[in-house]
């Protein structure tokens, strides 16, 4: 069996110590095929090319920036990613985040996810869409869709994006849908408290989502508190067999496929 981690943050020091033995080593064991690797601020650009330079057809890079990381783009910015965006797969993780308002205000928030949706139109790349809400507040996806729905001009792709780190019940699935995104499952679609997850992403269906780790964060249930990586993703697979009640085989063809026409990976 067949997997691809479609968003992932080996980068992090977290990987340090051994991130030469986890891609060329452990991963290919664990049955991964791709890791899809998320350079979201300015300084992690360069590293997430050159990763991808050094494992070819295994990592590929998702280049863009993070809600959080807004108060970090200078002018000059926009022009260098304008001009790496070409080698990359996506653009991500943009969007909102509702959670870091005293580093990054909304205002700001709202002006830099505007850019980057203007530069995916521009470069006619999918989008890897961050949204993340303070509690029960939704307003964030509120926002999130109201923008998509003023500015954004879908790629030409089979998939326009991913609403990546699916956490919120199906009200915000179906709006993500509506709009051609699938739904990025990780680590919190396994979390004992969520069955409201479990329930929209089964409401969804499994031709709707794609797995990912988003790691070092975000283990599933029995490893939680480890850090996480992709090597996980066929537990997390295992996880969505059994709560939508299809074999794992299913479940690893259907989300490698769709990763695949997301990105437009060969
Ligand atoms: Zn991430």
């Amino acid at each position: 069996m067949q997997f691809i981690d479609s968003h992932a943050h080996l980068n992090d020091p977290a990987f340090d110590q051994d991130r030469e033995t986890l891609l060329s080593t452990v991963l290919p064991q664990a049955g991964i095929t791709t890791s899809i690797e998320i350079g979201c601020s300015p300084e992690e650009w360069q590293p997430a090319l050159d990763l991808t330079a050094r494992y070819p057809g295994f990592v590929y890079p998702v280049l863009g920036v993070h809600p959080e990381y807004a108060p970090l783009l200078q002018p000059q910015h926009e022009g260098q990613l304008k001009e790496l965006l070409p080698q990359a797969v996506a653009v991500g993780e943009i969007g909102l985040d509702y959670t870091c308002l005293e580093i990054s205000n909304k205002e700001l928030q709202q002006q830099i996810f505007t850019q980057m949706l203007e530069l995916a139109k521009q470069v006619n790349k999918p989008i890897v869409l961050h949204v993340r809400r303070e509690a029960e507040d939704y307003s964030a996806y509120d926002d999130c869709f109201e923008t998509l729905k003023r500015q954004w001009h879908p790629c030409s792709g089979a998939y326009p994006g991913v609403l990546h780190c699916f956490c919120a019940r199906y009200e915000e699935a179906k709006r993500a849908l509506d709009n051609g995104l699938l739904l990025g499952i990780n680590g919190c679609f396994t979390y004992k408290k969520n069955e409201y997850i479990r329930e929209a992403v089964k409401k969804a269906g499994l031709d709707k989502i794609i797995l990912e780790t988003d790691c070092p964060y975000l283990s599933p249930q029995g490893k939680r508190g480890q850090r996480n990586d992709p090597s996980n993703i066929p537990l997390l697979a295992q996880f969505v067999a059994d709560y939508l009640d299809v074999p794992l085989e299913e479940v690893a063809q259907q989300t490698t496929l769709r990763a695949k026409e997301l990105y437009n990976l060969p």
